[in-house]
């Protein structure tokens, strides 16, 4: 099901990619069609026939060659009617000719390299069951939903762990895609001879695809097939026309996006992305979307909004569905105005996905809440960082040096000091708790705590010896009594009481 239009995708060029290399790949998984081609299987041992009840259940001609067979084996041949053929004698190098597939359960170590030799200078891929060396290739583990088939390696690393991994998938792709898959591939030629186009023939299955997920347990029945056409139809004439949708990337840690931007990658065309999206992130889009890093990170070179927008613009008139890819939620601090101002000047469609600002990521990350009954009743997010890079002149003070307020500083890098400085002559308690969050629910993400009057110092020292004074990875400061229920403070208190103590 994972290309249910069953158009291969258009060619990628290389450079087209952007987003990264693939990283490196121990195992290519291929899904071999075996109906009806003939596999070679040598051995008549039980593991043999674990072996010929996998490859009886492709549908493939199995040759089995054994002197003896075993109880299981001689029961599955009896069972299989016709498909599996047991031969009561030993392989010879003949037999492997015109194999698809070459399996060997032997036991011996010098006669399984002579199986392997014989069927690799035959041109048959070869596996000797138990003997990585001799092996061309492996069976993973196995989630079983036909048409849908779910294949599981760690390359021989830890069967153990692949078998833990094939649990948890077994557990959450429902016994019913089994019908679903089935029933995407009956009605497959029905759709494509409609005359919906490509967009149309998307929407479809993606509309499918979005009822087999929400009722995996229900049939998909002619009337479904009848409503998706009918809508895949009526959408038609807003074919040929893009759509742009702004995609808030969360923080970094993948599993924070939301399902909606899950299935918007998904299906995107083009992928705009800004500096703050994580690696991890942009590998949930589609493969085939081409990805485009289009800036901004506050001090870097960047690209400028209006080309930004231009070419968001251009990418959906030529009929492509855009997702502007942002950090965090698009709506906070991420020109999401200008942007959506841009695609309305053009008559695109445009929509927004949110997602979860960096502010909350670092709350949940440090289990502090943002309010408190007792600490704080107001939450208010700034920006440290005006147009020219300064900190903007028209920061309101007052709200600043609330004692009953949290504040997230979005960009504070260059102007946290000053900040500090002035929100501290406004009236806010030198001893309010403060705390920097780099990378904010990335692997890398790391944390200063200290208050309002220390942060500066503590910051400057640790930035100095983390990143040799070079600060890396975005960065959030937070201050507020709320945080002084962050573990770290508590730490720092017990070490204070400590030093007290022994002092
Ligand atoms: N739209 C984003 C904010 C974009 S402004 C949101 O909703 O969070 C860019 C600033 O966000 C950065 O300079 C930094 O202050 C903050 N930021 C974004 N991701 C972050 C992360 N993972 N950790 C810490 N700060 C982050």
């Amino acid at each position: 099901m994972a290309d249910p239009t069953g158009e291969s995708p258009p060619p990628r060029r290389p450079a087209e990619q952007g987003g990264g290399r693939m990283a490196p790949l121990a195992r290519l998984p291929v899904f071999f069609a075996l109906e009806g081609r003939r596999v070679v299987l040598a051995g008549g041992s039980d593991a043999a026939a674990w072996k010929a009840e996998l490859i009886a259940a492709t549908g493939a001609r199995l040759d089995v060659y054994a002197a003896e067979a075993s109880p299981a084996l001689a029961g599955l041949v009896a069972e299989t009617d016709g498909r599996v053929t047991l031969h009561a004698r030993d392989w010879t190098p003949e037999d492997l000719k015109g194999a698809t597939l070459a399996i060997g359960a032997i036991e011996d170590d010098a006669e399984g390299a002579r199986f392997a030799a014989v069927a690799r200078a035959t041109g048959v891929p070869v596996n000797v069951v138990d003997k990585p060396a001799l092996c061309d290739f492996a069976f993973g583990a196995i989630v079983n939903r036909s048409p849908l088939v779910v294949g599981i390696s760690t390359d021989g690393a830890a069967p153990v762990f692949g078998q833990a991994v094939r649990a948890k998938i077994e557990s959450v792709v429902p016994q019913g895609f089994k019908q679903w898959a089935e029933a995407a591939r009956s009605w497959r030629p029905f759709v494509a001879a409609l005359e919906l186009g490509h967009h149309g023939r998307r929407r479809f299955w993606e509309r499918f695809t979005r009822h087999a997920l929400e009722a995996p347990d229900t049939l998909p029945d002619e009337a479904l097939r009848e409503d998706l056409l009918a809508r895949a139809r009526s959408a038609r004439e807003q074919d040929g026309r893009g759509s742009i949708t702004l995609v808030g990337a969360g923080p970094g840690d993948p599993e924070l996006l939301t399902l909606k931007a899950v299935r918007v990658l998904q299906s995107a065309d083009v992928v705009l992305y800004d500096d703050l999206v994580a690696p991890a992130v942009l590998d949930v889009a589609r493969r085939e979307a081409k990805k485009t890093l289009v800036g901004k990170s506050g001090y870097k070179p960047s690209c400028k909004q209006d080309d930004i927008n231009a070419l968001m613009v251009a990418l959906a008139q030529q009929g492509k569905r855009v997702v502007r890819l942002k950090g965090g939620d698009p709506m906070v601090f991420g020109r999401a105005g200008e942007e959506i101002a841009a695609a309305r000047a053009a008559g695109l469609p445009i929509d927004v996905v949110p997602g979860i600002t960096a502010a909350q990521g670092a709350a949940s990350r440090m289990t502090v809440s943002l309010t408190h009954r007792d600490h704080a009743r107001r939450l208010q997010f700034v920006t440290a960082h005006a147009r020219d890079g300064k900190l903007p002149v028209d920061l309101d003070w007052t709200a600043l040096a609330d004692k009953a307020a949290t504040t997230v500083v979005y960009m504070p890098q260059r102007t946290w000091g000053e900040l500090a400085g002035k929100a501290m002559a406004a009236g806010l308690d030198p001893h309010t708790p403060a705390l920097a969050v780099f990378s904010a629910t990335r692997p890398e993400e790391f944390r200063v705590a200290a208050t309002v009057a220390t942060l500066k110092d503590r910051l400057d020292a640790a930035v100095a010896d983390k990143f040799g004074g070079r600060p890396s990875g975005p960065c959030l400061i937070l201050f507020g009594f709320a945080l002084g229920e962050a573990e770290e403070f508590a730490l720092a208190e017990a070490e204070a009481q400590g030093l007290a103590a022994q002092g």
